[in-house]
């Protein structure tokens, strides 16, 4: 534990003012925050402070270079109120990877978890225990130090606000496999949670949503025709009864739910094949019948299952199945996660 962290508690709480038997997702925030500056070459210890809005010179760099990255992960709380994080770790690592690649410094691993840690006690009353809810955690670090010279900040801020949450879709979720536009490249950022990913995602998103979808499925962009990952989910595509998913690289997120039904899915004896996928293959496993199952996995999304999906002008309807491994690997997965099993896995801390 790093030195005692600095706690400055809120006169004012909010949470009386939440219905936590109707929560969105990401839309109400809990009463603290922790926050961290990075100043004369080297992070300053970190506070809990109430959450509030910041103040930032407009000359600081997050808002002209886009210098900002962030990680998504949850915490639940089990049946006798023990506070519960899952894979956290990876989190902390995957945000100092995408903060490298960005030219942020890398925050260290005690500052983030023992920070992290003493938000979740200051705030533990914001973690719902209604099946499907749980505290979403947003660590962010961009840049706040000023200047028009095109080159990293000096300064940074790191910090970690949290929202209960419910579920991130409702209702079904229809795909749009692109042709066109791309997320990442070789050689690109794909592979970071930098936030210029996502806004470059929202204007060929806005326009899947204009035509009756709800999420863009990535192509690489080199051929369009190998299937990536979805906005904020990997995917995998169930084909008989083989799960597939495409293999990481420079252009995709390294996913932690991902990562973690590879496992699972192996562990049940389901066969997994990580390996290019080829949207012509999909199609014609949809044209023949094989096609069973298609899902999104991620911290925000879990599993969730896709109900069709449009590729150059056709659509394709995914079969209503009763069993499906979406709904088994899911409800394994949230059991691990909210306590409700043994974890074999070590991954609930
Ligand atoms: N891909 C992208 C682009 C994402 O933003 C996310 C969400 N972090 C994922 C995949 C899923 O990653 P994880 O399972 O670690 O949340």
């Amino acid at each position: 534990m790093i030195n005692e962290i600095e706690v400055i508690k809120t006169k004012n709480s909010k949470i009386n003012e939440v219905d936590f038997s109707n929560l969105k997702f990401g839309s109400v925030f809990s009463d603290h925050m922790l926050e961290c500056d990075f100043k004369d070459g080297k992070w300053q210890a970190p506070k809990v402070v109430p959450y509030a809005p910041i103040s930032l010179d407009p000359a600081a760099k997050i808002f002209h270079y886009g210098q900002s990255v962030f990680e998504g992960m949850k915490a639940y709380k089990d049946a006798d109120g023990n506070v519960l994080l899952f894979r956290p770790i990876d989190n902390v690592k995957r945000l100092n990877i995408s903060s490298k690649r960005l030219a942020i410094p890398e925050i260290p691993e005690n500052y983030f978890m023992d920070g992290l840690k003493t938000l979740l006690e200051v705030d533990e009353a914001w973690i719902p225990t209604q099946d499907g809810s749980s505290l979403y955690i947003r660590p962010f670090v961009f840049a706040s130090g000023a200047g028009f010279h095109a080159s990293p900040a000096n300064e940074y801020k790191f910090i970690i606000a949290t929202a209960p949450s419910g579920a991130y879709f409702s209702g079904e979720v229809r795909v749009l496999i692109e042709e066109k536009y791309s997320r990442s490249a070789n050689g690109g950022v794909g592979y970071a949670k930098a936030g210029g990913n996502y806004a470059g995602q929202f204007y060929p998103t806005q326009l899947a949503i204009e035509k009756g979808y709800q999420q863009v499925i990535w192509t690489d962009d080199n051929t369009h025709e190998y299937i990536e990952e979805a906005g904020a989910m990997n995917i995998f595509v169930r084909i008989n009864d083989t799960l597939i998913t495409g293999p990481t690289s420079d252009r995709i997120l390294d996913g932690i739910t991902r990562k973690s039904i590879i496992e699972l899915a192996e562990s049940e004896n389901i066969n997994v094949e990580v390996r290019p996928l080829k949207v012509a293959e999909v199609v014609e496993a949809a044209k023949n019948g094989s096609l069973k199952e298609m899902f999104g996995a991620g911290t925000a999304a879990v599993i969730s299952p896709i109900s069709g999906f449009g590729y150059k002008g056709d659509d394709f309807e995914l079969p209503k199945l009763e069993d499906t491994y979406a709904s088994f690997l899911k409800k394994r997965i949230t059991d691990i996660q909210t306590n409700k099993v043994e974890d074999p896995f070590g991954w609930r801390l």
